[in-house]
């Protein structure tokens, strides 16, 4: 099979959005009037982000999943993207489950594939996510303003508890917590013009949140007590629940703040995207993340003191 063949048979689909879609030099995308584009590139590399004989319809979901997040992580609506893939050998069963799962999250968040380049080395999956975002909407890390709530959606340390049992025999609905998140694209879209700032949690609460405090100079008082965490962390002691809440990545929930006036609008706008968000904090004007309520003084989490 040629390279053309491969991608016919695996990735072109007619373009529907796009202006011309695969098979020119070029994609042709136009956001609509007064949307500023939205770009984001995300690579996966076999052997750092995912084992070599992960289940292949999982990596094309995820592939595509952590690029959407960023997306809805500045509260931008989804155009296309481009797959840049290199393949160790041509494995048509691979490439038809790979391809089954990126176009079901594709399908799922209404983003066409529009390009790619294909070539042959080391497994390693790489693609850019173009959006549209009113450009006074885009939910940027440096808009945090003093005493805007904090809030973060769905719940935090499942896929970081799936990754820590991994080889265990896990309910499916954990291991997707981890193999096929689901990014938070209707809620990004719908806290636009509502929030202020957001990040998508893919390194952990504190790291990422830490991203909009640094960018917007400011601070953060968190309301420990209060993180979401998901049923099965229950049964977890709760220094090691707060841990995971505060430090596990790969959630891909959205932490985000807002003005205490827009308390019912973020509500609204979570019950429309259908998503669950708790108010887990306070932005402050003075810099360092601070942890009230805590369980225990972690010593892991003493670690943040470029936050101090
Ligand atoms: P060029 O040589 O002009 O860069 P290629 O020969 O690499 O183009 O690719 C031919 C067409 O197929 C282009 O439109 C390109 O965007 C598309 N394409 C290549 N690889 C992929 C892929 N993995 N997924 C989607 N489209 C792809
Ligand atoms: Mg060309």
């Amino acid at each position: 099979m040629t390279e053309f063949e491969l991608i016919d048979r695996y990735f072109r689909r007619p373009a529907r959005r796009a202006r011309l879609g695969i098979g020119d030099d070029c994609a042709l995308l136009a956001p609509r009037a007064g949307h500023a584009l939205a770009v984001s590139t995300d690579m996966l590399v076999a052997g750092r982000h995912f084992v070599d004989d992960a289940d292949p319809a999982s990596l094309g979901w995820k592939t595509l999943a952590v690029n959407l997040s960023d997306l809805a992580a500045i509260g931008a609506r989804p155009l296309g993207f481009t797959l840049a893939l290199a393949l160790p050998r041509i494995d048509e069963p691979w490439l038809a489950a790979f391809a089954s799962g990126l176009f079901a999250c594709a399908d799922a968040h209404d983003c066409e594939l529009v390009g790619g380049d294909t070539t042959r080395g080391p497994l390693n999956l790489c693609v850019t996510v173009f959006g549209e975002v009113v450009e006074a909407e885009a939910l940027r890390r440096d808009r945090a303003d003093d005493g805007d709530d904090v809030w973060v959606s769905g719940a935090l340390g499942r896929a970081g508890l799936a990754l820590r049992r991994i080889g265990d025999d896990i309910d499916a609905s954990l291991r997707d917590a981890l193999d096929r998140p689901v990014p938070r694209v209707a809620l990004g879209l719908a806290l636009a013009g509502v929030a202020h700032a957001a990040v998508d949690v893919s390194d952990g609460l504190a790291q990422d949140l830490g991203h909009i405090l640094d960018a917007s100079g400011r601070g953060a008082t968190i309301d420990v007590a209060t993180l979401p965490t998901g049923s099965e962390l229950a049964s977890l002691a709760s220094d090691d629940r707060e841990r995971l809440a505060l430090t596990a990545g790969d959630d891909y929930e959205l932490c985000f703040t807002a003005p205490v006036a827009a308390r019912d609008a973020v509500l609204a706008a979570a019950r429309s995207a259908g998503t669950a968000v708790t108010r887990i904090g306070t932005v402050t004007a003075q810099p360092g993340l601070v942890l009230r309520n805590a369980a225990a003084a972690d010593p892991a989490l003493a670690g943040f003191d470029h936050f101090a």
